[in-house]
């Protein structure tokens, strides 16, 4: 983690939307169906909405029905964290991002080949940047 990133609630408050805030700095969740990538299809980066650290490809993105933007495996293997989490009386693995530790959504192991794994990620976490059209 990058230490320039250990911000103040303030100091993060004063960067982000009131919705990114409570989901990436105090794990919230979005409801599922209305975040802004859950259905979008674009080639192009998702980025860490804190940090701008690239986090997912379009290329590793799929529809999993669930209302949340998915992915079956993150952009570099160091991109993101995982920890476990104890919320609602069930255990999850809890994905973040590494340089920020921000709170992105929640990995599953129920996704497509080759991983088998469903990183289960909140819009209100990721900036998307278009591939450069050629
Ligand atoms: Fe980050």
């Amino acid at each position: 983690m990058d230490s320039s990133l250990t911000k103040s609630d303030e100091a993060w408050r004063q960067q982000l939307t009131e919705e990114q805030f409570l989901i990436a700095r105090k794990k919230g969740t979005e409801r599922a169906f209305t975040g802004a990538y859950w259905d979008h299809k674009e080639a192009g980066t998702y980025h860490c909405v804190c940090c701008q650290q690239p986090l997912f490809s379009s290329k590793t993105k799929y529809d999993s029905g669930s209302g949340w933007p998915s992915f079956w495996k993150p952009i570099e293997v160091d991109a993101v964290t995982e920890e476990a989490d104890h919320q609602l009386l069930m255990t999850r693995t809890e994905v973040l991002c590494s340089r920020c530790q921000a709170h992105l959504g929640h990995v599953f192991e129920d996704g497509p080949k080759p991983t088998g794994m469903r990183f289960c990620i909140n819009s209100a976490c990721l900036t998307f940047e278009p591939e450069t059209s050629r």
